[in-house]
């Protein structure tokens, strides 16, 4: 999944739909030698439209099935790019071939016989979304889940090119590997669309790191330059190779890090891919600590789920949603690896590094326990009560808990790296995914025998409380408590394009009493405007020392209309952890302590 930073970017969710021929039935005639072209100028841009062409040959009259993908692995929701489709079109030599669909994502052609076909449609690129296709008029952002038909019930396992026809003087950035003028190849689908295009006019270095090259490609032109650009790259030099470290390889040839800054984008996100990953910023993200934090994450991917996966996401499918009870490992423990490259990288002091712990804590205490293993199956239909993402810091902290416990039990002769490590080449790189049992086992081999089968059924598989004050005195940390009285007005809401939107109110919550509703758009409470992102904290610091009860101001628009309702001050008790070093850590403890912080694991 793509991480979602700050105020969440919502995006349109359709259910995904039953296939009308029947799961997995349909089955096209075989199509061979497979070329794809994809054409965007600046005619094109201008439109926001990009023609993508698929060209292959027939061996008879049999119908072809041609499916477009449903979702981009990596951004678990079914996103029916088929909608985004028009003027699709067939012909064999020079005669349109009749068409019709089978089911709302496959198109069914009848080839006149023995032959090449070619196969013709445009795409609506409009979409600001790093799973999607963009574009501006000198620029395109696509995604080959959305350009790449395959066909149904075939073996994705067909190498591909792609020819890329647009304006002389154009950049072109993919992972993909060159193999012509403008033409790139894949050995096979997996590989074809998991390698998204920047083209048009752009930012653009590179540098070596870890032994590889890795690019950067910043849109629009001249959004990350002088002192911000090389803060990016200082940031790549410390990241990558302590992520490199965990696993004892560099998995990639290149790497691109693909970046768009839009000023209509709220928040950040990234998506990753095996040697890529597109990040979408808002401007306010650009030159923040997030901004580290989001490269070590997406990066850390390239290995922990483009890689090493969960059985339930290999091979990947298209045509369907894929959830594993997994995603905890998959996501979670990427964002504890994200923290620990910062630190041991050197971008955050061990300070630095509690904090993000501790904030991650205050995000899991704000929501309603929830198991990781239900959250990571969640996922996909983005559960509203607040829950859709916890399996992010809930995760990252199950990680920092089981690498302590697994340092504690082998005193500290061996680590969480290990377990990623182990993994990655036993499942990985024997070709195929980790299961459950997999994981348990090799956490158990890394902490000497030691059994998980209680904290996994207490913490991961159920919403027990995690053992903060058991596990991280083993590792000369604990939890510093700090009780506060906070006003809440009792909301959650995620930003879109058109603004702050509230998704739930809490029942019995001073927000609920005043009558705000579900899709209101929040303009401003007490006085400070919502768009405002340090809004709740100007809030609670002007109202933290009113008396209960006093009226204040909310002001959303509903169906068009502009209202003030009257909500009361409501106080609740909030008790905020902040994780410290124990001044009396044992040896064994600060030993402990120092491999965590450090990567390293030794007696
Ligand atoms: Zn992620």
């Amino acid at each position: 999944m793509r991480t979602k930073l700050t105020l969440l970017v919502s995006t349109v969710l359709a259910l995904s739909t039953s296939r009308a021929t029947g799961q997995g039935v349909a089955t096209s005639a075989p199509i061979t030698d497979i070329r794809y072209e994809v054409t965007f100028t600046r005619a094109n841009g201008e439109r926001r439209q990009v023609t993508s062409t698929m060209t292959f040959t027939v061996g008879g009259t049999e119908p072809l099935l041609l499916s477009i993908p449903k979702w981009t692995p990596g951004a678990y929701e079914i996103d029916n790019f088929a909608r985004d489709v028009s003027t699709f079109a067939a012909e064999q030599a020079g005669t349109s071939l009749a068409w019709d669909k089978i089911d709302p994502d496959t198109w069914r052609v009848r080839p006149r016989g023995v032959g090449e076909v070619t196969v013709r449609f445009d795409y609506l690129a409009d979409s600001l979304d790093n799973a999607n296709t963009w574009a501006r008029p000198d620029f395109l952002l696509f995604n080959g889940t959305n350009l790449f038909p395959y066909a149904e019930g075939r073996d994705l396992g067909f190498p591909a090119s792609v020819t890329v026809n647009t304006e002389a003087g154009w950049k072109i950035v993919t992972g993909m590997a060159l193999a012509g003028p403008r033409r790139y190849s894949a050995s096979n689908y997996h590989d074809l669309v998991d390698m998204p295009f920047f083209i048009g006019q752009f930012d653009l270095d590179s540098a070596q790191i870890s032994g590889t090259w890795v690019r950067f490609a910043t849109y629009p032109a001249g959004s990350v330059t002088g002192g911000a650009r090389v803060a990016v790259w200082e940031a790549l030099k410390r990241i990558i190779p302590a992520e490199v470290k965990v696993f004892g390889e560099v998995p990639w040839n290149t790497y691109s890090v693909l970046q768009i800054t839009d000023p209509t984008y709220g928040g950040g996100s990234g998506l990753e891919h095996q040697n890529s990953h597109v990040d979408v910023l808002g401007s306010g993200m650009l030159g923040t600590p997030v901004l580290p934090s989001l490269y070590a994450h997406e990066i850390f991917h390239a290995w922990n789920v483009k890689r090493l996966r969960p059985a339930e996401l290999w091979p990947y499918r298209y045509d369907q949603e894929q959830p594993t009870p997994l995603l905890w490992i998959s996501e979670g423990i990427t964002d504890y690896y994200a923290d620990l490259a910062e630190v041991r990288g050197g971008i955050v002091d061990a300070n630095g590094f509690y904090l993000m712990a501790s904030d991650k804590m205050s995000q899991v205490n704000a929501l309603p326990p929830t198991s990781l293993e239900d959250a990571s199956l969640s996922t996909w239909i983005h559960p509203r009560d607040g829950t859709e993402y916890i399996y992010y810091p809930k995760g990252s902290l199950a990680g920092f808990l089981i690498d302590i416990m697994v340092r504690d039990a082998s005193d500290n002769h061996s680590s969480l790296d290990d377990v990623m490590r182990t993994l990655y080449n036993t499942a990985y790189k024997n070709g195929r995914g980790f299961t459950s049992d997999d994981w348990w086992s090799t956490v158990t081999k890394a902490a000497r025998g030691k059994s998980f089968s209680d904290f996994s059924s207490r913490y991961i598989d159920g919403r027990d409380p995690f053992p903060y004050d058991q596990v991280l005195p083993l590792a000369g940390l604990r939890l510093a408590r700090d009780t506060t009285h906070v006003p809440q007005l009792g909301i959650a809401s995620l930003q879109d394009s058109s603004g702050l939107h509230v998704t739930e109110v809490i029942p019995g919550s001073s927000a609920a009493s005043a009558g705000v509703q579900p899709g209101d758009q929040l303009i401003s409470v007490g006085g400070f405007n919502a768009d405002d992102p340090n809004w709740s904290e100007k809030f609670r610091s002007r109202y933290a020392r009113q008396p209960e009860g006093t009226e204040l101001p909310v002001v959303i628009r509903r169906n068009g209309a502009e209202q003030t309702l009257t909500a009361h001050l409501h106080f609740v008790t909030r008790v905020d952890a902040r994780l410290i070093e124990d001044a009396r850590a044992s040896a064994k403890a600060r030993r402990i302590r120092e491999g965590l912080l450090r990567g390293v694991t030794q007696p």
